[in-house]
């Protein structure tokens, strides 16, 4: 009978402090039982359905029976496996790898990575992989106080790439009411979510890495972003210090690793980590073994109880894990988030972010109205001043470049020339805007 089918999750008491207390209080020590378990499952899956890939990484170890690895302690000697593996196996083995634990007639949903980065891989989830996404998605959403029936609203691309159908289904399963407005690729895009959001009037208004297009787009309709609009320009309010939160993995490997906590900032910070259906290592990718708690290592998921499992990937980002016990009485690790070691550039013998240009240029008033729109040339001589290209609305330019070549030798220690150039010179982007040019 159709009304017997369970089509949504149990309510909550909207004063309870967990979305699923049981799971997110559970003692350590027995949360780490379940975490064996579902490695040794994993690992009998490898040779049980077979997922090839994975079973050559397990022979390169001298592991030839699931019964060689006994649970989490063995996972360091298993190798990692790097995204470039995967776009390989897929080519090797089209359309899907042979790195998978199902076929893909068992998936009910595929999505690949947006490409910005060389060839797009592909994403598959069962019904089972999808539930263990919008279970850890609720939990994160339930600690950020959202609640069902808040209006939420986002405007993560669609169609091929999975992150939009991902967040619009999380949103939909924990009972918000998803308002998806298009990524603002051209003002008229920008325009329909703004006017959206005038009607609907978000509980949980919009943020996200396009804010700018719409400030500025708001800024040309002689609408008052705050005011008309409804958006939020305060900063997230993070009480993190340098080390941001590790909330996200990215579409590739698990999408929602961990959920932010607010009153970890007692013990330094992070994200919650949904440890049984991840284990989550910083790693020395030289020795696979993990670093001491709290230092950087490499990024290391290995996903548990899903039917699409991925075995010690190493997503090339930085991250950091504090197994201290924090006050809010969840008891899962805490994790930080690095960056991604692609995003990293290297000039005058210092190696930085592209972040922490962006964060230098913040502190230069005139460069923000209405939207940051910056870039910086990849550095190609080791040596030479780092090239960046600034936009600017009005203002004196020979001030302001100079104010922004300050602004960078404070923040990074590094000699810049900075480019003043007038609106809209640089391209824009509905998503994440490229920061990095080549020249
Ligand atoms: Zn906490």
């Amino acid at each position: 009978m159709a009304d017997q089918v369970l089509v949504a999750p149990a309510p909550r008491d909207p004063s309870q402090k967990y979305w699923d207390p049981a799971a997110q209080t559970l003692d350590p020590e027995r949360r780490r039982g379940i975490q064996d378990q579902r490695v040794r499952e994993l690992i009998r899956r490898v040779f049980d359905a077979p997922a090839l890939f994975f079973a050559r990484k397990l022979a390169a170890a001298g592991i030839k029976h699931a019964e060689d690895v006994r649970g989490l302690d063995d996972l360091a000697r298993i190798p990692l496996t790097v995204k470039q593996e995967l776009r390989d196996a897929e080519a090797a083995h089209p359309p899907i790898g042979d790195h998978r634990f199902t076929a893909l007639k068992e998936c009910v949903r595929i999505g690949q990575s947006t490409g910005t980065t060389g060839t797009p891989s592909t994403v598959i989830w069962t019904r089972k992989d999808l539930f263990i996404e919008l279970e850890s998605a609720a939990r994160g959403f339930w600690r950020r106080g959202h609640r069902p029936g808040m209006v939420a609203t986002h405007a993560h691309p669609a169609y091929l790439y999975g992150g939009g159908a991902i967040v619009s289904t999380a949103y939909e399963y924990f009972g918000l009411v998803n308002l998806w407005v298009p990524p603002p690729e051209t003002d008229a895009l920008a325009e329909l979510g703004i006017r959206a959001w005038m009607r609907f009037k978000p509980d949980l208004p919009f943020r996200g890495f396009s804010m700018g297009r719409y400030l500025e787009v708001c800024q040309k309709l002689g609408l008052d972003p705050v005011k008309d609009v409804g958006l939020n320009l305060k900063s997230s309010g993070s009480s993190h210090g340098d080390r941001p939160p590790l909330l996200t993995a990215g579409i590739d490997c698990y999408t929602f690793l961990g959920d932010v906590c607010s009153e970890a900032s007692a013990v330094g910070g992070g994200a919650h980590l949904n440890e049984e259906w991840a284990v989550v290592q910083s790693v020395d990718p030289e020795t696979g073994r993990d670093v001491p708690d709290g230092e950087w290592g490499n990024l290391v998921v290995t996903t548990l109880d899903r039917d699409n499992g991925l075995l010690r990937f190493d997503l090339e980002e930085a991250c950091a894990i504090d197994r201290r016990r924090c006050p809010c009485g969840d008891t899962t690790v805490r994790g930080f988030w690095g960056g991604r070691f692609k995003d990293l550039l290297s000039a005058q013998g210092k190696r930085f972010q592209v972040s922490q240009v962006e964060q230098a240029l913040r502190t230069i008033e005139a460069v923000c109205k209405p939207s940051l729109e910056w870039v910086v040339v990849r550095p190609k001589d080791p040596m030479s001043a780092l090239q960046v290209r600034v936009e600017l609305a009005d203002g004196d330019r020979n001030a302001v470049a100079a104010a922004c070549t300050g602004a960078i030798k404070t923040k990074l220690g590094l000699d810049a020339t900075v480019e003043i150039v007038a609106r809209e010179t640089l391209p824009r982007s509905g998503y994440k805007a490229t920061r990095v040019v080549d020249r």
